[in-house]
């Protein structure tokens, strides 16, 4: 295999085609970081006003090490994945007191920041600070995977940072991402338009669809996952999910995973620790459908009244006023339900 050329296209293909986004037009390390970590597991489209209000509220790492992790995760919410939020703002408290407020440009103090992986490294260090590391996310994955028939999560690495190891590592790795995610496309690659498919073994031998070395998909789980809301005098009764969990520190309205043998109702009355006897009317509002990560969920949507007005069961749950929802971190599972409700 050329490198030298394979490069040479890369670079030249990423010049004339990639796409202007927000955080490929600064050099700050800080908005590098934030865009980042909001592009693990989630498409640019959802980021970008993610990237903007968050850019926003916290300009520059002080500001987000001054920020309540409440106003955090609120403007966190529905991007998902919420441990990242939680590691941003631990990673700022350590960047402020540690290093002086600036991001290190070392990868053993970088790699030791919470939620930093070897991706996130790799990307700061040579998109920042134009260091020759590889930054392999999915798309890269798939790409060259495709391109050398890698076999393996090591010869991939080796790949990587044989391209990286060169000048403009930055624009590489991000020739490579930006490659596969307009042309190298997961089901239907696009290689009548690809720069390097006279270098690609998948085009060569006809088999553009292989599987990306070290991938291993999670199948789907179908969840039923009733919930309620319970409303009194202008207020609504929510609970926060336990921090560092799945969707950890976001407020929610009460319910849970159904058991097989149960019904719907039965299920809340075990959610809905000891409120149950308390309960007056349980009306049927709808339905909605909702993922997370590899969960399907559908759920059912009641509208409670208690007999009267109970003090919260334990100090995760809270009666939050509905006109300060927009102040709380909610779950988009309960931003549907509430505009399920209102609409009803
Ligand atoms: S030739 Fe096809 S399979 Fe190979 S890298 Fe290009 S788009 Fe992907």
């Amino acid at each position: 295999m050329d490198f030298k050329r394979l490069r040479q296209k890369l670079l030249l293909w990423y010049a004339r085609n990639h796409r202007d986004l927000p955080w490929r037009r600064t050099r700050d390390p800080y908005a590098i970081w934030i865009a980042e970590t909001m592009l693990q597991q989630t498409q640019v489209k959802t980021v970008l006003p993610y990237y903007r209000r968050f850019l926003n509220a916290f300009p520059t790492i002080q500001a987000l090490d001054r920020a309540s992790p409440q106003r955090v995760l609120t403007l966190w919410a529905g991007l998902g994945y919420y441990r990242r939020a939680e590691n941003l703002k631990r990673a700022a408290r350590r960047i402020v007191r540690e290093h002086h407020g600036k991001i290190p440009r070392d990868w053993n103090h970088l790699i030791a920041l919470p939620g930093v992986g070897s991706y996130t490294a790799g990307a700061l260090l040579s998109i920042a600070f134009d260091q020759p590391f590889p930054a392999v996310d999915g798309n890269t994955r798939r790409l060259l995977t495709r391109v050398f028939n890698a076999k393996n999560e090591k010869e991939l690495a080796k790949i990587a940072r044989r391209l990286a190891q060169q000048a403009q590592p930055g624009r590489l790795n991000q020739a490579l991402m930006e490659l596969g995610a307009t042309i190298c496309l997961p089901r239907d690659p696009r290689c009548g338009e690809c720069p390097i498919a006279t270098f690609c073994d998948a085009f060569k031998t006809a088999r553009p669809l292989m599987t990306p070395a070290g991938v291993r998909k999670r199948p789907t789980r179908k969840i039923d996952w009733p919930l309620v809301l319970i409303q009194s005098g202008g207020e609504i009764l929510l609970r926060r999910r336990p921090s560092g969990g799945l969707l950890g520190g976001l407020w929610e309205a009460p319910g849970g995973e159904k058991r097989k043998e149960e019904s719907a109702k039965d299920a809340l009355m075990r959610h809905l620790n000891g409120l149950g006897r308390h309960v007056k009317s349980m009306v049927l509002v709808g339905e909605i459908r909702h993922s997370i990560t590899d969960r399907r969920i559908r759920a059912t949507i009641f509208n409670v009244q208690l007999r009267k007005r109970t003090a919260p069961p334990d100090s995760t749950w809270s009666w939050i006023a509905s006109s300060s929802l927009q102040r709380h971190p909610l779950s988009s599972l309960t931003r549907k339900a509430l505009r399920l409700v209102a609409e009803s």
